[in-house]
């Protein structure tokens, strides 16, 4: 099985299987796949990527 690494641009949180997939990319959380509104954070609390990347993903 291949890991995945989350999609949202700073992150690189391994992806669960069970994530869902949001236009062809995968996120680890709902936060990443959201794009971070309300620079919601990552469910990986070592991550730093909704401040880096707060405003939304560039797709
Ligand atoms: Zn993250
Ligand atoms: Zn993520
Ligand atoms: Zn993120």
């Amino acid at each position: 099985m291949t890991q995945r690494i989350c999609d949202c641009t700073y992150c690189e949180c391994v992806v669960p299987d069970t994530a869902p997939e949001v236009n062809g990319k995968v996120y680890c959380c709902e936060a990443c796949a959201t794009s971070h509104p309300d620079n919601q954070p990552c469910q990986d609390s070592q991550c730093d990527c909704h401040r880096r990347n707060w405003g939304g993903i560039k797709t």
